[in-house]
């Protein structure tokens, strides 16, 4: 079996374009008004310029048509057949080889989405695209297909007998009841993409063959001459051999679908396509760090560095004390690098302008907005609040503040988050002293909007300094597993905090609480 280099295909894709895969999308959109995609197949030719390839596609049309005027098997060689009631099922971006697979899979009764056929193919959804040849057939194996030899080496001096025979095995899987996904040009214009259909069948009265097309709604049964077909379907990377890919779906032992719940790796392949087209230029780098998609314009090793540093440390700390339930939906931490770069692109992307200098989570765009040149704690504090929102939903924002603004300044205490005093206590020594901190009851008792905009930063300090309190003295993961518990009885926590604290007399613990916090030192 021939296999083609590994790495090649990507060296070529990024020599290119930056972002090959929007560009091709963009091409198919403006002609087509679809979406559909490019699948490549991986060969050394691809180093040639592009020019180069341009030429030898146009005069490789040429000949194979010439070729197939006079070698091609004459139409009654074959027998009609078809593969009836196969579904049809529309590509997500850039998934037309996924999209084929769950359409013959759902023909054999399997629940197993185009997203899942990603899924299976064990390639990095951070790439930001769908399948190629060689992920889509190590996916079909792995969901259970049997199929077989894949890339097919043609020579061209014998191009028409080569493919008639390449045909001739497409037509007797078909004749078995076996459909085919094939890797074609998309059309014959020369700087067409190169793309994944399902051949469910042949016409011989008209020399037609039938295939579902993923890139349109109601694609099913589409027709196209076969010697249409054989032009566009070998791959012409080297000017004397072509490249013919062909998987048939011969069913082994196949799988069952996975009943898995939230984002899935399909998930973050199609946000990072769609992403990757908002981006306000090409400076930016795009990560996973799961459950976020980190987005930062700073340099790559510092975006980097941030992703694992302090997001991917956030997130396993909290999880281990608190949460174990990820965000339903992806989120984008947009890290920007400075206070121009923050207030534009906010503005270009989100249509509204900070009214924080440091950052912030908005749950409506499903996205932490930083200006992480002020560093990292507020991207901590950020943090906190998906994680809240998706295990804790009932949480008032007094407990909501109260916990991210504890873990803007933070580190790690027997491997355990842990949050230090820090700028917010001189503000609260300052109400403390001149008597303007109210009880924890009218605290614990403040609406959204109460807290958010009345007297703000005492609520803000007052809350995180008694989460301080609590996790000092051992109490902070008991009150937030309590509270969460019976938020139904007790919705403001003020019940569930005096429980904790074993006090009946909160005024008394107030006047504690006060003392403690004003021997504290930043
Ligand atoms: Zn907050």
């Amino acid at each position: 079996m021939w296999l083609p280099p590994g790495d090649i295909f990507d060296k070529r894709q990024h020599k290119q374009t930056p972002w090959p895969i929007n560009g091709c999308r963009r091409m198919i959109l403006s002609s087509h008004g679809f979406v559909i995609t490019c699948v490549v197949q991986p060969n050394e030719e691809f180093t040639m310029q592009r020019q180069h390839v341009l030429v030898l596609t146009a005069f490789a049309v040429v000949l194979s048509t010439a070729l197939a005027a006079q070698g091609a098997a004459h139409p009654s060689d074959f027998q009609s057949v078809l593969i009836k009631d196969v579904p049809h099922v529309r590509q997500k971006p850039d998934f037309c080889g996924e999209a084929c697979a769950e359409m013959f899979l759902r023909k054999l009764g399997r629940k197993i989405d185009q997203d899942e056929v990603f899924n299976r193919a064990e390639l990095d959804p951070q790439l930001g695209r769908g399948c190629y040849t060689r992920e889509l057939a190590r996916s079909l194996k792995n969901i259970g297909f049997n199929v077989g030899q894949v890339w097919y080496k043609i020579d061209r001096a014998a191009a028409a007998t080569e493919m008639g025979a390449q045909f001739r095995r497409l037509h007797e899987d078909l004749r078995q009841g076996v459909p085919s996904i094939i890797c074609m040009h998309y059309d014959a214009r020369p700087d067409t993409t190169e793309h994944f259909r399902l051949i469910v069948g042949y016409d011989a009265k008209t020399d037609e063959v039938l295939y579902h097309e993923p890139a349109v709604e109601n694609g099913g049964y589409r027709r196209m001459l076969r010697e249409e077909l054989l032009k566009l379907w070998p791959l012409k990377y080297r000017a004397k051999e072509w490249t013919v890919v062909r998987i048939p779906l011969k069913a082994a032992r196949l799988i069952r679908g996975s009943d898995a719940h939230g984002p899935s790796d399909a998930d973050y392949a199609q946000h990072i396509m769609r992403l990757k087209e908002r981006l306000p230029h090409e400076d930016f780098q795009v990560l996973i760090q799961k459950p976020f998609v980190v987005i930062g314009d700073e340099r790559p090793q510092t975006v980097r560095y941030r992703a694992v540093r302090t997001i991917k440390w956030a997130v396993d700390h909290l999880k281990k004390d608190y949460f174990s339930r990820d965000p339903d939906e992806i989120i984008d931490i947009w890290l920007f690098k400075d206070k121009e770069s923050y207030e534009t692109n906010t503005e270009k992307l989100f249509g509204e302008s900070p009214t924080t200098p440091f950052g912030y989570y908005t749950s409506r765009h499903r996205a932490l907005i930083m200006n992480i040149s002020t560093g990292g704690g507020t991207l901590v504090h950020e943090i906190v609040h998906p994680f809240i929102e998706s295990n804790f939903p009932d949480c008032p924002s007094w407990f909501n503040e109260g916990l991210a603004s504890l873990y803007e300044q933070c580190g790690e205490e027997e491997g355990r988050i842990h949050g230090y005093t820090n700028w917010r206590l001189a503000g609260l020594k300052e109400a403390i002293e001149h008597d303007r901190v109210p009880s924890f009851k009218t605290l614990t008792a403040t609406t959204t909007n109460e807290f958010y905009h009345e007297d703000r930063g005492t609520n803000y300090s007052q809350a995180r300094y008694l989460c301080y309190y609590l996790q000092q003295k051992g109490l902070l993961r008991k009150f937030y597993r309590q509270f969460r518990a019976s938020v139904k009885e007790d919705p403001t926590g003020y019940e569930t905090l005096k429980r904790i604290l074993k006090r009946k007399d909160m005024d008394a613990f107030k006047k504690e609480w006060q003392a403690y916090t004003l021997k504290l030192r930043t």
